[in-house]
């Protein structure tokens, strides 16, 4: 089968690229314009990286996880498991410039500083509809890349690059779950003649993922609703029912109405069965305590997934850069519910759209009763 071949059918032809990049930088015959990913020229090696790496060619997602959490407890909706912490960054300065808490900006600094990583794969969201990846080996310029781009840029063909160049040796990834799971599909089952330096990659910090949006879509909505160059875009919790856009400079906000924003949801997102990134070391999303919104949103809730991940807050904990608040009784059911949610739509649109599991075939074991 020729590979380009195979990622146009299973995957692009099917609405399943997620536009993570992984397909990208390898070569000249894949890349990437807005969000949309495009083949160059089809190529005829049948066992193309490309295909090898791409987060939604079939996988078997058990066996992977058997081989990167050996001897970590799985929880069937939320995968590796070893704790839940509530945080925030302690720094109010990354607080002030981060999505919620700064707990990811803060990790990832304190990670180059103590020099456990010597470059950290970001995306620089900020003031821009036109997000991109980019490699930070300097602690101070972590914060420029705080906050989320609901697009979703090809991130990972940076990534390529800098493996193949072999200048980084200890590299620290933050990524979508889309993202994440390709980078462990490179860590785990690497290429025979190892290439890619897969070895290099020492920390992957995962965020949870409703969903992203098209980049077109999300630009012309912005423009609508006079939100165009928003510094701050994030969405509310879902009695909420809308998305709001912090203006640069000032403390204007524009809540848009879910309802606009649905329609924009990149097709490869209704199928995407991985809320939390379950392939990861830490994973990082906004809080939901009794607290409300107006304080939870300045703050996180971390899943530890692995010793790596554990020694890195640990690390934070003892240098004062996080501080931490109760977890509610509640909040591990809350969490399992939501994902749960995600992996049940994912299945639907898989049926719907495959005709059966598409790329989370064999896996049926790894979902729980989803039906
Ligand atoms: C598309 C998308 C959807 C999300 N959906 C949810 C959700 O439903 N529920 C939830 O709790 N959290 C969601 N998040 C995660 C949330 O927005 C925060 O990233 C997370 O809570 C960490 O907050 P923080 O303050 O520690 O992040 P910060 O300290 O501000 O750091 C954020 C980091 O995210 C990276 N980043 C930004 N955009 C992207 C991107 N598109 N792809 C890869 N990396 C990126 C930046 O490089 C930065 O390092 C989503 C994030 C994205 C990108
Ligand atoms: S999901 Fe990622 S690797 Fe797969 S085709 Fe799309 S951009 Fe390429
Ligand atoms: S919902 Fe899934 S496919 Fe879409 S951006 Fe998030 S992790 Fe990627």
């Amino acid at each position: 089968m020729l590979s380009s071949y195979a990622l146009d059918s299973h995957v692009i032809q099917k609405e399943l690229c997620t536009g993570c990049g992984a397909c990208q930088g390898l070569c000249p015959y894949w890349g990437s314009s807005r969000g949309r990913t495009i083949c160059y020229y089809d190529c005829e090696r049948s066992d193309g990286r490309c295909q090898r790496f791409c987060p939604r060619m079939p996988t078997d997602l058990a066996a992977l996880q058997k081989k990167a959490f050996p001897s970590e407890t799985i929880l069937p909706e939320l995968g590796p498991y070893r704790a839940l912490y509530l945080a925030r960054a302690k720094d109010p300065e990354i607080r002030g410039g981060a999505q919620h808490g700064g707990v990811v900006s803060a990790l990832t600094e304190l990670a180059l500083r103590e020099g456990l990583i010597d470059g950290a794969l970001l995306t620089r969201a900020q003031d821009t509809l036109d997000p991109s990846g980019v490699i930070v080996t300097d602690p101070d310029d972590v914060r420029r890349c705080s906050g989320s781009s609901f697009q979703i840029p090809p991130t990972l063909a940076v990534l390529n690059q800098a493996l193949r160049e072999d200048k980084l040796h200890r590299i620290g990834v933050v990524g979508t779950p889309c993202k994440t799971l390709a980078v462990y599909k490179m860590r785990y089952d690497p290429l025979p003649e190892n290439d890619n330096h897969i070895g290099n990659i020492r920390l992957v910090i995962g965020l949870f993922c409703g969903w992203g949006l098209d980049w077109d879509g999300l630009e012309s909505l912005t423009k609508r609703s006079a939100a165009a160059g928003a510094a701050h875009v994030d969405i509310l919790p879902s009695k909420y029912h809308s998305m709001e856009f912090a203006l640069r400079g000032g403390s204007d906000v524009v809540s848009v109405n879910l309802d606009e924003v649905l329609p924009l949801i990149r097709p490869a997102c209704r199928a995407c069965a991985d809320m939390t990134s379950e392939f990861a070391d830490l994973s990082v999303g906004g809080a939901r305590s009794a607290d409300g919104w107006d304080t939870d949103k300045k703050w996180n809730q971390i899943i530890v997934r692995s010793k790596t991940g554990e020694e890195l807050i640990e690390l934070a904990r003892s240098r004062g850069i996080l501080e931490f608040k109760d977890v509610p009784d509640t909040a591990l059911d809350k969490l399992k519910k939501a994902s749960l949610g995600k992996k049940r739509t994912a299945v639907r649109t898989l049926h719907e759209r495959c005709g059966g599991l598409g790329y989370l075939a064999p896996n049926e074991k790894l979902l729980p009763a989803v039906e």
